[in-house]
């Protein structure tokens, strides 16, 4: 069985990028519906038993959008903190972002820019190869970059119910709004294990 994770902060510690109101909905009503479905759904099924990571990386069909939400979710709400880490706490994996982008920023922008073009309901995403290179990646649905064997680091929710309630229709706005939430150390930690 699978359950709700609980969250790292009180439901109004990221206001006001994230409203206690749109946790409330976002925690409480979408991701526990992920859990309960996913629970009513693996019974029988060859993925009962394994872990989720497994369940993302082997599954199809209903058992994967609901397996690949709570994974997606467990680590957007966890990446967060209404005092987070600064980017000087994630010595390696910042070297390498402005190895690859050139800044910081860059990579902000570009994070951003993908995250806005991702078409409909799904994820931008952070991701690192087996060789320590990085990549972002765009995942529709319930897409996790562990199906394309990449290690994931960093996920920005761009399904409408993440940010409609704060935003209304101006993803960019709320992409942008969230980086001064991001633990760095989370990331960093997140590079070497999972
Ligand atoms: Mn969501």
């Amino acid at each position: 069985m699978f359950t709700l994770i609980n969250l790292p902060y009180a439901d109004n510690a990221l206001e006001p990028v994230i409203s206690a109101r749109t946790i409330s909905f976002h925690h409480g009503k979408h991701l526990q519906a992920y859990v309960d479905n996913l629970n009513k759904l693996l019974p029988g099924t060859p993925w009962e038993g394994l872990p989720l990571d497994e369940i993302v990386k082997q599954s199809d069909g209903a058992v994967f959008n609901n397996a690949g939400q709570i994974l997606n979710h467990n680590m957007y709400f966890t990446q967060f903190a209404p005092s987070p880490a600064s980017p000087d706490q994630a010595g390696k994996l910042v070297k390498q972002i402005v190895k690859q982008w050139g800044t910081l920023d860059a990579f902000k922008d570009d994070f951003i820019a993908k995250g806005v073009g991702l078409f409909g309901s799904g994820w931008v995403w952070l991701a690192a190869a087996p060789d320590g290179s990085l990549a972002i990646t765009q995942e529709p649905g319930a897409g996790n970059p562990l199906t394309k064997g990449l290690r994931p680091i960093l996920t920005f929710d761009v399904w409408e119910h993440a940010y409609y309630l704060d935003f209304q229709n101006r993803r960019a706005a709320q992409l942008q709004a969230l980086w001064p939430l991001v633990d760095w150390a989370v990331l960093e930690e997140r590079c070497v294990n999972r």
